[in-house]
This record gives C-alpha cells, sequence and structure tokens, in this order.
C-alpha cells in the first residue's frame, strides 16, 4: 500500500475503502506563516473535502470520519485502499 503525500490519518468506510485525510500547508499569503490545510478523499465513492485555512484538524477528523461512518462504498479496484 502506498501512502498519499501529507497523510495523517485514515478511515475505513462501511464497504472497506479508506478515507485519506492529508495536511498541507498552505504558504498564502505570506510565505513564512505556513497554515495547515486539510482535506481528505474518500477511496470509495470518491468524494473529496478540502477546508480553508480557516479549518481546524478536529473539524476534518470528524467530518472524514462521519463520512467514512456512512459511506457503503467499496474500494476502487484501480485505487489505493
Ligand atoms: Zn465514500
Amino acid at each position: 500500500m502506498t501512502s498519499t503525500p501529507g497523510t495523517i490519518a485514515r478511515f475505513l468506510t462501511l464497504g472497506g475503502a479508506h478515507v485519506v485525510l492529508t495536511v498541507a500547508y498552505d504558504p498564502q499569503p505570506n510565505p513564512c506563516d505556513h497554515t495547515p490545510v486539510y482535506a481528505w478523499q474518500c477511496a470509495g465513492c470518491t468524494i473529496r473535502r478540502r477546508y480553508s485555512s480557516h479549518t481546524d484538524y478536529a473539524d476534518a477528523r470528524d467530518t472524514a470520519n462521519d463520512h467514512a461512518g456512512t459511506c457503503r462504498s467499496t474500494p476502487q479496484p484501480d485505487t489505493d485502499h
């Protein structure tokens, strides 16, 4: 299994796919002030969410976990799961 760059958490859907939570660092507006930007993608149904720099880790984690708790998608045949 390869890892998506920036992966900080994974959640398992009801169908066995992973929801992968990642973090990137937004250099805007000040390159010296790197703000964490969270995003997640479901490897089953392929839904993605990208948050603004104002969303904290707990909110991103909770929505990723909530999606995993309701999504019944199985892993896509050609994706990392
Ligand atoms: Zn899903």
